[in-house]
């Protein structure tokens, strides 16, 4: 508050002003009585201005003083003003710094929204929070629940400056922590935080160095399925504004790979059969689109067995649907452990009828795999109904290009191959 300065003829100072000046006027004309004019009106005038002068000399003393309390007072409003200009500059920087944050948030949201798969999702998620937050020799690791074990599995990791071998893959007693109370983690120091054993951690020390750690799960609902962790060698490397920032991350995150594992379930459906979990028809066929042509530059062979079960129409009459539906997942295993490597195709094509792609596979290799395949099935005993059964499968093998040079042609002409077996009495390989 600036003081108003102070009035020369101020209430308070107006009456002894007054008394004095008519007590002056009186004596004047007293004086002009008794004394020469002229002397009368040197003195009065004289004694006026003395008068004047003392009682304005007061008065300067005193607004001299007014103006050294507004200097105070103008000197104590400019350090206010400097101490609300300072708030607003701090205000400013930590309101950019929000907008550079949601700036940031963006970008992971918009990378995110493109993934087309968990483990895409998974790599972008950690990319990302790795260039936000990766200085130095810090760790960051994606991991994920697994749905069948609840077991953490890691997904991603990340480090800049050295390589990165993770030992702990199913997460280390600070993942286990947020995993159980549901909560983010920051520890500052690790060698100093009374929440965890000191021995256990000691032993963790041994496998990397984490003394600074940063946790935040990836929750839909109260539904932890994964974290993202951070952690450095050196303490104090996150703070409480990092963890926040963090958790916001994850929970984009989370619903990005909600999203995908979602989207891979609903193509699970569309391309495997929920009996044997083997491919479908479609997959093989769009697979086969792609693979024929790369096999035809690389002028190798592929060959392409058609597997259809014998009499199994009998089989279920006798022993029933659901036996008959054990059979055929029991085949499905055979086929998965015999043929499920990379390249390879094993796929349901119809009821009792099964097809297996091989690329970079000759004839004669096809004819040796699947002899192999016919004896491995028909020694199988299947017990049901306290009965020991067992079945036998009919193939037939079509190479590419040799026999056919387009897929329905392919599929077609081990379909005849499969047919003349079942003629030549069963349990047979044929070729075209
Ligand atoms: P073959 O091939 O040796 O000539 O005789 P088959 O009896 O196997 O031939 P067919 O093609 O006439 O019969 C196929 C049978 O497979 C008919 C059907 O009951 C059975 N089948 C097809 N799909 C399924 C299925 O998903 N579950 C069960 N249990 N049976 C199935
Ligand atoms: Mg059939
Ligand atoms: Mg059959």
């Amino acid at each position: 508050m600036i003081k108003k300065p102070k009035k020369l003829l101020s209430n308070s100072n107006i009456l002894p002003i007054t008394i004095l000046l008519v007590l002056l006027v009186g004596f004047f004309f007293y004086a002009l009585k008794f004394s020469s004019q002229f002397f009368v009106i040197i003195v009065f005038s004289n004694l006026i201005v003395v008068f004047v002068l003392l009682f304005f000399r007061k008065q300067l003393i005193l607004s001299q003083t007014d103006i050294n309390l507004q200097k105070e007072d103008y000197s104590e409003q400019l350090n206010l003003l400097s101490l609300d200009i300072e708030k607003e500059k701090v205000a400013l920087s930590s309101f950019r710094e929000r907008i550079g944050g949601y700036t940031k948030l963006k970008a992971v949201a918009e990378k995110l929204s493109q993934c087309s798969s968990c483990k895409n999702a998974a790599d972008i998620l950690a990319d990302e929070v790795m260039a936000l937050f990766g200085r130095g020799d810090t760790t960051t690791i994606l991991y994920l629940v697994d749905p069948k074990t609840s077991d953490l599995e890691m997904m991603a990791a990340r480090r800049i400056e050295s390589k990165i071998n993770i030992k702990f893959k199913n997460g280390d007693l600070f993942d286990h922590w947020v995993i159980k109370n549901l909560k983010p983690l920051l520890i500052t120091d690790s060698d100093r935080d009374f929440r965890f054993d000191i021995e256990k951690i000691d032993e963790l020390q041994k496998d990397r160095q984490r003394r600074s750690v940063m946790i935040a799960p990836l929750m839909v609902g109260m539904r932890v399925f994964g974290l993202l962790h951070l952690d450095n060698p050196q303490e104090d490397r996150f703070s409480a504004e990092d963890l926040r920032f963090l958790s916001t991350i994850a929970d984009l995150g989370a619903a990005a790979i909600e999203n995908a594992q979602l989207y891979e379930r609903i193509q699970n459906f569309a391309m495997k059969d929920g009996l044997t979990g083997l491919h479908l028809r479609r997959f093989l066929l769009e697979r086969m689109s792609e693979e024929l042509p790369r096999q035809l530059r690389r002028k190798q062979e592929l060959s392409l067995l058609m597997i259809d079960l014998d009499h199994f129409k009998k089989y279920n009459d006798k022993f029933g649907h659901i036996a008959g539906d054990i059979v055929l997942k029991a085949l499905g295993d055979i086929l998965l452990k015999m043929f499920d490597k990379p390249g390879n195709i094993v796929c349901r094509y119809g009821g009792e009828e099964f097809v297996i792609f091989l690329p970079d596979c000759s004839k004669e290799q096809a004819k040796e795999l699947a002899e192999s395949l016919r004896k491995t099935i028909s020694e199988q005993k299947i017990v049901l109904r306290r009965e020991k059964t067992n079945i036998t499968v009919s193939i037939g093998i079509a190479c590419f290009p040799t026999d056919a040079q387009i897929k329905e042609e392919l599929i077609q002409k081990a379909d005849e191959s499969m047919y003349q077996a079942k003629r030549k009495g069963r349990n047979r390989v044929c070729c075209f």
